[in-house]
């Protein structure tokens, strides 16, 4: 078995962990690794990834899976990490956030100690929300962020703070090869129905014809990028030299009010659907657009799917998943 020691396969292709590899990116970046030749192992607790985001992968020669959690310690032979692990729905990661900080901080830790043990290369998967609620726009990398360390985001937010601390460290003190990206909210086929962020909700909602819920009134801003812009970007960001580690934005700069993207959603979909505006959850961020000078000039990379093709894919996959008939196409 290619993970538990070298054997010939894996003299060619890279044995590469992707953790967090059932959830929606993870499983678009395990297609993409083997659509690549590559061997993956996929591991996952499941708790917000599903079998079935993988399912199409089962019998490939080059994949296998392993239920694992990760703030357990993990001893495999790989070549590369892609860490991803961790709830990213605020609903989902708020519903056990002490497990939250311990998948991102223990997971960073027991992720790092493997890439330690191999000299394995590892990706780990930040966030936007390092920022916080931001006071510079966009957001340029050297921007230190404004996040409330108390608040009911940080447990996410903090956790991933202290993972890229760990990263950065493991690379002073134990040369580890890290690559930091902080990726902005990021959508497409997969996501869960129920997972409780934006464009799914909308989504979800419209298909039904029930309400689509805006929190607060529905100025604040966020910038969407496409699911497999994403994973081009962070393969990569993997592949290139030691010296370039990050923190790097991968994002879409094109930024919407989230009632812009509520009123996209329902000319997209044809919905009867009406607005209904609800409270707005605490330390919500007003806004978020991220500066990607940096991904252009190192990865030559920038984001090309348009946020409404984005989403008539993603409706696609939402209408297949509820079992909704196509009625008709709005513009
Ligand atoms: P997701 O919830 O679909 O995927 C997360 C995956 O991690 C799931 O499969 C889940 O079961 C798994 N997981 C959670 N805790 C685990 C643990 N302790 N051990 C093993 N597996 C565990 O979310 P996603 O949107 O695919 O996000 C993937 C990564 O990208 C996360 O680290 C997230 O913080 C980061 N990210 C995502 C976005 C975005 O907009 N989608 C933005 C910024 C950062
Ligand atoms: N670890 C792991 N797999 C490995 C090597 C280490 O899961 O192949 C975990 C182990 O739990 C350890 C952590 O990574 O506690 C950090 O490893 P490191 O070598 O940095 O620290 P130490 O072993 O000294 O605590
Ligand atoms: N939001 C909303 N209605 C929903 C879900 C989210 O108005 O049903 C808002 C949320 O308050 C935030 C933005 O949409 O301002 C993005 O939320 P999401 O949970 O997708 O991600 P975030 O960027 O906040 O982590």
């Amino acid at each position: 078995m290619a993970f538990a020691q070298t054997s010939a396969s894996s003299l060619s292709a890279s044995r590469i962990l992707v953790t967090g590899g059932a959830g929606f990116i993870g499983s678009h970046l395990c297609d993409r690794l083997i659509e690549d030749g590559q061997e993956v192992l996929c591991v996952d607790n499941y708790y917000t990834g599903r079998r079935q985001n993988i399912a199409h992968l089962a019998g490939q020669p080059g994949f296998e899976t392993l239920r694992h959690d990760v703030t357990l310690p993990l001893y495999v032979e790989i070549d590369q990490i892609y860490n991803l692990a961790c709830p990213a729905s605020p609903v989902h990661y708020q519903f056990d956030p002490v497990q939250t900080l311990k998948t991102s901080v223990h997971g960073a830790i027991n992720m790092l100690g493997l890439a330690k043990r191999t000299g394995a290369r590892i990706f780990q998967a930040s966030t936007s929300e390092v920022y916080g609620d931001p006071t510079v726009h966009p957001q340029p990398e050297t921007y230190w962020g404004n996040v409330n360390p108390l608040g009911t985001r940080a447990c996410y937010d903090e956790g991933k703070r202290a993972a890229e601390t760990l990263f950065f460290d493991y690379r002073r003190q134990h040369r580890v090869a890290i690559k930091v990206a902080r990726i902005f909210n990021t959508y497409g086929p997969r996501m869960h129905p129920n997972d409780g962020r934006v464009v799914s909700n909308f989504i979800v909602q419209a298909l039904q014809n029930e309400p689509i819920t805006i929190y607060g009134d529905g100025s604040q801003t966020r910038s969407f990028c496409y699911v497999t812009d994403l994973v081009d970007a962070i393969v990569r960001l993997m592949a290139t030299p030691d010296d370039i580690t990050g923190p790097i934005n991968l994002g879409n700069p094109a930024e919407f009010t989230i009632r812009q993207l509520a009123e996209m959603v329902i000319a997209l979909t044809g919905s009867r659907s009406k607005l209904e505006f609800r409270q707005l959850p605490p330390d919500d961020p007003r806004q978020r657009r991220p500066d990607i000078a940096l991904a252009r000039s190192l990865l030559g990379w920038q984001p090309k799917v348009a946020l409404a093709d984005g989403l008539i894919e993603t409706i696609g996959y939402f209408r297949e998943c509820l079992g909704v008939p196509k009625i008709r196409v709005a513009v």
